[in-house]
């Protein structure tokens, strides 16, 4: 179903293998390293970078880190793995520990650097969370922090899904047009490469994948512009890097979005509903109902196509499910049109926690899910529209037949749906204040350090 055509298997566009990021011998961690504030402020690149670094010093014992790849502007695009079942777990039963010691010398005796991957359908575990891949969606990075928080300094409270599953989570895709995006343009969608063609600055990531990329936007000053060829940028580049290795073991793929609050599944090349569109469906269902108990929010679920009123050609959610074969993978955009791509920094813990809520529920109902997906037994995926099937190699005049809007929604609709947004949201930060009139919370400083006792307002989870 992908189109091989240009295929990267030319060995010039290799791109260098994912490395582990070293962490300091137990002796030598009494160096402190400072613990930005996660939970309150948009963070730099640089702080992003020192978090995951204080995370994997605090927790090393089932914690790695590691490099995917380096940006135009030379940053890293950073992997954080949070492995329970680690021989490395001081926590685990000593039998635990010997098996997982075993596993991870085969893996490690073929060479390979990256995170285990393990043969057999009982090690597909994997739930892989990544977001930033657009520059301004600010709450995506917080967000993705957030997970990573609950996973280690919370590890306790969510003990349940860290026995099951292993994590691999990439909190920052596009580090480059994020810090362009914080300090030079706050609406910057894109990377920061210039193209080859023209004067005109970067890519739309969630476009250049290789499936059916070929359909997507050619105009170079598109905010969704598609880039020179599949994997021509180097974030999409050191997201293949992990991806494709990890393949065997996915089982989950989440994508972070903002704003549309809605939680989706394939495809978004096409119209058609995926073989397993069901047990998607459940999956986005439960996020969406968790979401709903927490705090009365309520997101929206479907498919890419039907939801967006587009077809989207080369985005990751499409990669991992249609040519990964993973067996569940989904976008949740997170709240909302009222908030913007950048709501104000009292809403990052609230959208955090209840978007944690959301995930920790799906993470156990992918887990639930997992015997009854048999990918490889399914029928061949549907062609994208025969409007955007051209066979060429997408520098045509293509531009008009991809990202199509369909109809825009009636005015009556959209006002009703705006309005009960609004309500929600009134609603949300009424229950905020009420807890923290209850919790006695004093109003801190939003850059003041994080303080670890009950009552801080972090939510019930
Ligand atoms: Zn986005």
């Amino acid at each position: 179903m992908q189109n091989t055509t240009k295929r990267a298997k030319k060995k010039t566009r290799a791109a260098p293998k994912v490395t582990q990021v070293p962490v300091p011998p137990h002796n030598a961690r009494r160096v402190i390293i400072p613990r930005p504030d996660v939970l309150h402020t948009y963070l730099e690149y640089n702080q992003i970078n020192q978090y995951l670094e204080y995370i994997v010093h605090k927790y090393s014992n089932f914690v790695k880190l590691y490099t995917l790849g380096l940006t135009h502007e030379r940053r890293e695009v950073r992997a954080l793995e949070i492995n329970w079942n680690n021989p490395d777990n001081v926590e685990l039963s000593s039998v635990m520990r010997l098996q997982a010691a075993k596993m991870a010398d085969v893996y490690r005796s073929t060479g390979a650097k990256g995170p285990l991957v393990l043969p057999g359908d009982k090690n597909r575990n994997i739930i892989f969370i990544e977001a930033g891949t657009h520059a301004r969606e600010w709450i995506t990075v917080s967000t993705c922090l957030n997970c990573i928080y609950q996973l280690t300094e919370r590890y306790t409270r969510n003990i349940e899904v860290l026995r099951n599953l292993r994590f691999i989570i990439v909190p920052l895709v596009n580090p480059d047009g994020y810090e362009y995006s914080r300090t030079k343009n706050r609406n910057w969608r894109k990377n920061r490469r210039p193209q080859k063609s023209t004067k005109i600055v970067g890519a739309d990531c969630n476009r250049n994948y290789d499936i059916f990329w070929e359909c997507g936007p050619v105009r170079t000053n598109r905010n969704t512009y598609k880039g020179e060829r599949p994997f021509s940028e180097p974030e999409t580049r050191a997201m293949r890097n992990i991806l494709d290795s990890l393949a065997p073991n996915l089982l989950f793929f989440l994508s972070l979005h903002s704003y549309g609050q809605s939680i989706m599944y394939p495809w978004g090349y096409c119209r058609e509903a995926p073989y397993h569109w069901r047990e998607l469906h459940t999956l986005a269902a439960t996020g969406r109902a968790a979401i709903k108990t927490y705090n009365g929010r309520e997101y929206r679920t479907g498919s890419i196509s039907c939801l967006t009123k587009r077809t989207i050609a080369g985005s990751v959610v499409d990669y991992v499910y249609g040519v990964l074969k993973a067996p569940l993978a989904l976008v949740m955009e997170l709240p909302s049109r009222e908030l913007g791509f950048q709501p104000p920094v009292e809403m990052i813990s609230q959208i955090g926690h209840e978007s944690w809520f959301g995930i920790r529920e799906m993470c156990k109902s992918a887990f639930d899910l997992r015997q009854s997906i048999k990918r490889d037994e399914e029928p061949v995926a549907p062609r994208p529209p025969a409007a955007h099937n051209t066979s060429g190699t997408g520098d045509t005049n293509a531009s008009h037949t991809s990202d199509i809007k369909k109809k825009p929604l009636k005015k009556k609709n959209r006002k009703r749906s705006k309005r009960s947004l609004l309500t929600q949201h009134a609603e949300i930060l009424e229950l905020q204040q009420r807890h923290m009139e209850a919790a006695k919370m004093p109003q801190r400083s939003l850059t003041a350090p994080m303080r670890t006792r009950r009552g801080q307002g972090d939510g019930p989870s």
